[in-house]
């Protein structure tokens, strides 16, 4: 019972995104005392609504007192201003605590983070995930960490709420860094799922069948399972926002720029994402690039 209580710590949680809604959630539920910054202040009602907890004005107001500060916002610019900003998250943070941010940015920008962090005696962590909506919803999400090894022990416990795979990768910036594998890996398997499902579509087979005997062999992916079917029915009004895997695609092409990795398909995959924005897509789901090969022809698709 006391190890239980112990375990229950005061955290405010940053952008209740379509991430950050179920993963503070997962936090009330496991029993933290849950403070909420959300800009937009509806979400944060309807938050409070469901799990209780406390909701705060600003990112230093939700963040004050604290012993650890989560947050999951959108890119670079957005989380310095939630946390380096004028009514930033840090400067409001005590000397001792933690903060955690699962945003995808650049590795740049955490590490400016977390040398702000230092100089107040904060330690952060950039701890990007993989998962999708449904990993932050079913609290099965994967989280890929850097930074202080004594930080990490102290946030895992806790990210664990939301996480069924965490890992320490490195020093500060190596979440993102892993992350960007992730992206550059997830790039060209779905517009190669695309292509497949697409061509086989085209050539009348019954999809169903080929998938279900495909998706026993060496063809396997997580896209396959989890969208093939939406993929098939053209449905994209949900999950993972191509304006979102743009900005990914974005942060990947400039760290290949300063590390000299080629990235031929990554670089293409973005521009079909550009094409898919032109044909109204921006908050359509990713795999939404299967829409972009009957473009000129919507009727057959
Ligand atoms: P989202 O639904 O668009 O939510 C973004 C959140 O950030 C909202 O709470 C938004 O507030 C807040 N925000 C954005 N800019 C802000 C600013 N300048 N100041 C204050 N708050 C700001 O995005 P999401 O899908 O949750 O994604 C969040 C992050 O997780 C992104 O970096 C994304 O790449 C990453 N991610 C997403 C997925 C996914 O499947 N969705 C998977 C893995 C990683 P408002 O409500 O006021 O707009």
């Amino acid at each position: 019972m006391e190890s239980e209580k112990s375990m229950s710590l005061k955290v405010a949680f940053l952008g209740l995104g379509v991430m950050g809604y179920p993963m503070a959630g997962w936090l009330a539920r496991a029993g933290h005392d849950v403070t909420v910054y959300n800009r937009t202040t509806q979400k944060s009602q309807k938050w409070q609504a469901e799990y209780g907890g406390s909701i705060a004005a600003s990112p230093a107001e939700a963040a004050r007192d604290q012993e650890m500060v989560f947050c999951c916002v959108g890119d670079d610019p957005d989380l310095r201003q939630v946390v380096l900003g004028e009514t930033g998250a840090l400067a409001a943070m005590n000397s001792g605590t933690i903060f955690v941010d699962h945003t995808t940015a650049s590795a740049d920008v955490a590490r400016e983070i977390a040398a702000a962090g230092k100089a107040l005696g904060v330690s952060c962590l950039d701890a990007p995930v993989s998962g999708g909506q449904a990993g932050a919803e079913n609290g099965k999400l994967t989280v890929m960490v850097g930074g202080n090894a004594d930080a990490y022990a102290a946030a895992e416990p806790v990210i664990a709420a939301y996480s069924h795979n965490t890992q320490l990768i490195g020093a500060s910036g190596s979440g993102q860094l892993c992350k960007m594998v992730n992206q550059i890996a997830i790039a060209g398997l779905v517009q190669g799922l695309a292509e497949a499902l697409n061509f086989g579509r085209k050539a009348g087979l019954d999809i169903d069948k080929v998938v279900g005997v495909i998706s026993k062999g060496a063809a396997q992916s997580w896209q396959m399972e989890n969208r093939w079917e939406t993929m098939a029915a053209n449905e994209f009004e949900f999950g993972f926002a191509v304006e979102w895997m743009r900005k990914d695609l974005r942060i990947c092409l400039q760290e290949a720029r300063n590390n000299g990795a080629e990235l031929p398909v990554a670089a293409v995959v973005d521009q079909f994402y550009a094409d898919v924005e032109g044909m109204g897509g921006k908050r359509w789901d990713t795999s939404s690039l299967i829409a972009r090969l009957n473009r000129n022809d919507p009727g057959k698709s």
